[in-house]
């Protein structure tokens, strides 16, 4: 059967209303009771399709969203999970997603997360055994439906989060490629990262549309307060945007509190609407944190004046420094009716064009199935397939060259094609093989701000050959743990790793991705990769 989620958002046309909770570090008291308050209030109002449960928000310790999820839908309210991959492995994020189908909660938000926070003790060890793509894609294998052949339904309604608010366009565009792979992965549903931008509202829309990504989505609304704004301006938010005039603003809206608290709810009450007005399929209000009567404020007001929403528009054009968009903006309208895409300009610079063209050409002739040499490359593999002539091989050859060029830390299971010939593993801290994480800021790394993100430098890479786009295609299986501490060079030879091993999970995974497949690419798709090969 399915939710109330899923039938609201695939079969009504209700347009959709979620309220995101966020359980506190404790099991009982004040803000478990707040919680419980905030669901069964917006059960008796009657809008709100569900309520989303934040799962150990910026790796934080909380009160886990699996046991406060069932006591809500035992009231009677409908519960999206959010389930991040960042704390467990893949072992234990498969008890977690049984434990959830056998609770009854049927929807889940899947989440690479931000990186680990503080538990008890000192900080936690990040886990990313698994990114968001693969997560999804597991969900809809549990209990055995949809794998090859069986086509019963999924157990889970899933869905998946996407930042349009990027700077850079390397950025912009990876989002973008990421969430192809996302869609093709089984995501049923998208939820927009927090922003103020109208224009990067409908460039979401519009990529969608030109990649064949036919979700349903929810935009997600934010009731600002100084603390949270302050929060979000400084970066401590990973994904979230915030400019400085709006920061300004909202400080100086605060300077007495029932005028910062109208200034909030008018805000949140007219961006929903210009979100319906552009085509969303719905809201995810979040930071409402006491109690559910700001909701209830927001809702109300909005619709008062849904129908306004392109007298709105203005109010929410907050470009950031330098900021890239997708499509030109050609008027002064903050929307376009006829949008063209942007020149791109993102590349490698020579050096790392360099380390790119020797890897590529090395792998060409070496670990590509295709190769003049491979079958004799096979044959030597088998020879040297023995505990001592491997150990010699790694530390004579495999080792040093790896180290030196990739800072290889022995996986196993050589993942640098997939990443412009960049690692995975030792570049990037959640070692994601299926695209960026929402956290890069500017271009650089959530985690090593002084870093550039590994999957802009991929993308600059690629976007010098004029083949960006290739991000988009391909869902990458998670590395073969049992690979650890060997050498990647025979794995592939002898048909152990990810690529041969786990090419049926890379089928179903992203079969169905629109975005890969050349010959189904919409006609708007193939003129952003046509503007690709036109690079200068
Ligand atoms: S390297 Fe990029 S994808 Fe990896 S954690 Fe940093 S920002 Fe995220």
């Amino acid at each position: 059967m399915n939710s109330t989620l899923q039938n609201d958002v695939l079969n009504s046309d209700r347009f959709v209303i979620t309220v995101e909770l966020v359980p506190g570090s404790t099991y009982m008291g004040a803000k478990v009771d707040t919680v419980l308050k905030i669901a069964a209030d917006a059960l008796a109002d009657g809008r709100v399709s569900a309520v989303t449960i934040t799962d150990n928000p910026g790796g934080n310790p909380s009160l886990s969203p699996d046991v406060i999820g069932r006591e809500i839908l035992d009231l009677g309210m409908d519960v999206a999970v959010h389930f991040t991959s960042r704390d467990m492995n893949r072992g234990g994020i498969e008890s977690r997603a049984l434990q959830l189908a056998r609770l009854g909660m049927k929807n889940i938000l899947a989440l690479t997360g931000d990186y680990s926070g503080q538990g008890f003790g000192g900080k936690s060890s990040p886990v990313f055994d698994i990114d968001s793509t693969i997560l999804l894609c597991f969900l809809k294998t549990v209990g055995g439906q949809q794998l090859p052949g069986n086509m019963a339904p999924a157990v889970f309604f899933t869905g998946c989060a996407v930042s349009p608010f990027k700077a850079t366009e390397a950025e912009t565009y990876l989002q973008y490629y990421k969430l192809c792979k996302k869609a093709a992965a089984g995501a049923g549903f998208i939820i927009t990262q927090v922003g103020f931008d109208a224009r990067k509202f409908q460039e979401l829309l519009l990529m969608q549309n030109d990649l064949g990504i036919k979700l349903p989505t929810l935009g997600s609304i934010f009731y600002l307060t100084p603390r949270a704004a302050k929060a979000m301006y400084s970066g401590k938010v990973p994904g979230v945007v915030i400019t400085h005039e709006l920061y300004e603003k909202v400080v100086d809206e605060w300077q007495s509190k029932p005028r910062g608290h109208e200034a909030s709810v008018n805000r949140c009450a007219k961006l929903a609407s210009v979100l319906r007005g552009l085509g969303y399929r719905g809201i995810h209000i979040g930071g409402v944190h006491r109690d559910f009567a700001t909701a209830q404020e927001i809702l109300d007001r909005m619709e008062q004046i849904q129908d306004n929403w392109r007298d709105f528009l203005p109010e929410f054009d907050y470009p950031q420094k330098n900021g890239f968009y997708v499509y030109r903006r050609e008027t002064a309208e903050v929307v376009s009716s006829a949008p063209h895409l942007n020149e791109l300009s993102e590349q490698a610079a020579l050096k790392e064009h360099l380390h790119y063209a020797f890897l590529k050409k090395t792998h060409d002739l070496f670990f590509s199935s295709d190769s003049r040499f491979s079958s004799s490359l096979k044959k030597l593999s088998r020879t040297l397939d023995t505990p001592s002539r491997e150990s010699i091989l790694l530390k004579c050859l495999e080792d040093p060259g790896k180290k030196l060029l990739l800072g290889c830390l022995r996986c196993g299971d050589c993942g640098i094609q997939h990443l412009g010939y960049l690692c995975p593993e030792s570049q990037c801290p959640k070692h994601i093989r299926n695209g960026q994480c929402g956290g890069s800021l500017q271009g650089m790394c959530e985690v090593h701000p002084d870093r550039q993100c590994v999957w802009v430098r991929a993308y600059k890479r690629l976007a010098r050959q004029g083949r960006s786009s290739e991000l988009a295609r391909e869902f990458v299986p998670p590395r073969m743990w049992e690979l650890n501490d060997s050498s990647s060079w025979l794995n592939f030879q002898l048909d152990r790793d990810h690529q041969s091993v786990s090419c049926s999970i890379a089928n179903y995974c992203g079969s169905q991705n629109r975005c890969v497949r050349q010959d189904e690419l919409t006609a708007k798709t193939a003129s952003i990769t046509l503007l690709n090969t036109r690079r200068p």
